[in-house]
């Protein structure tokens, strides 16, 4: 048991979910992250936990799966004691034309990028509401909000957990939860290194940048930690793609 704020980040081994659980981390949480299959960079990444003072810990299972996330939850709770901020944030892509794009890509993307939010914010949701208290944060994308060509899996998936975040944020506002999503543009992680035509990206970009991991850490943070009257907003954070 701990009186530290403890954050769960699901897919918090790599990329934006690593960056969010070290600024998490700084600022003073418990952080357990989740991952599917990586090992080595879930144990690299808890070690950098704890170096900054964090009773860090990694839980391997598939959020996908409502069986592995029911077992998963319910032992970090056992460890825990209670979760105060969740990062939905586990996510991939199948990308490919609607014309070529078959059910099994389809399925693949909303069952680990939008069904996972359900089975992952269930049992946390049961804990919050008893603790009466807690911050939900679901990593969407801006093409949730405004689609994007080749990625009809990932957009409907993103604009759901828009929806699933405003819900959710009517619902449990008088428990003293709070739900957000934030929408990040064009992130330098491992799922975006083979982008192509990266110049025009760039153009439409008005920070004529990519968006950094720890730039999404930063937003995350503000919505986890530094408010308590925000809820049921979409923050995109994206360089000014889309103004
Ligand atoms: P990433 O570098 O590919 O990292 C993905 C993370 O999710 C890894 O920790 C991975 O674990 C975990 N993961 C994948 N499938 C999982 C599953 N079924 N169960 C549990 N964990 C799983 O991705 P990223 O770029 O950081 O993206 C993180 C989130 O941001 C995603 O939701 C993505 O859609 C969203 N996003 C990214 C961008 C961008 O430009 N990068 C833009 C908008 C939104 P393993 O290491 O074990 O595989």
């Amino acid at each position: 048991m701990t009186d530290k704020k403890v954050a769960l980040v699901t897919g918090g081994s790599r990329g934006i979910g690593k960056a969010c659980a070290i600024e998490l981390a700084k600022a003073g949480c418990d952080v357990v992250i989740n991952y599917a299959g990586n090992s080595e960079a879930a144990e690299k990444t808890v070690e950098e936990l704890k170096a900054l003072g964090s009773n860090a810990s990694c839980y391997k299972f598939d959020v996908s799966n409502q069986e592995e996330v029911n077992e998963g939850i319910s032992k970090i709770i056992e460890q825990y004691g209670r979760i105060d901020i969740l990062l939905n944030n586990a996510g991939i892509t199948r990308d490919d034309l609607f014309i070529r794009m078959d059910a099994e890509k389809w399925n693949a993307v909303i069952n680990t990028n939008l069904n996972s939010a359900f089975y992952v914010s269930k049992p946390v949701v049961k804990l919050m509401m008893k603790q009466r208290s807690g911050a939900i944060i679901n990593t969407s994308s801006v093409v949730g909000l405004y689609g994007n060509p080749g990625q009809a899996n990932y957009s409907a998936a993103k604009a759901g957990l828009i929806g699933f975040t405003k819900s959710l944020a009517k619902e449990l506002g008088s428990r003293g939860i709070r739900v957000n999503a934030v929408c990040p543009g064009f992130i330098e992680t491992d799922m975006t290194k083979n982008l192509p035509n990266l110049d025009d990206y760039l153009k439409a970009i008005s920070l004529r940048r990519l968006g950094k991991a720890e730039d999404i850490a930063k937003a995350v943070k503000f919505l986890a930690l530094d408010t308590d009257y925000i809820t049921g907003q979409a923050l995109e954070v994206d360089g000014g793609m889309i103004i």
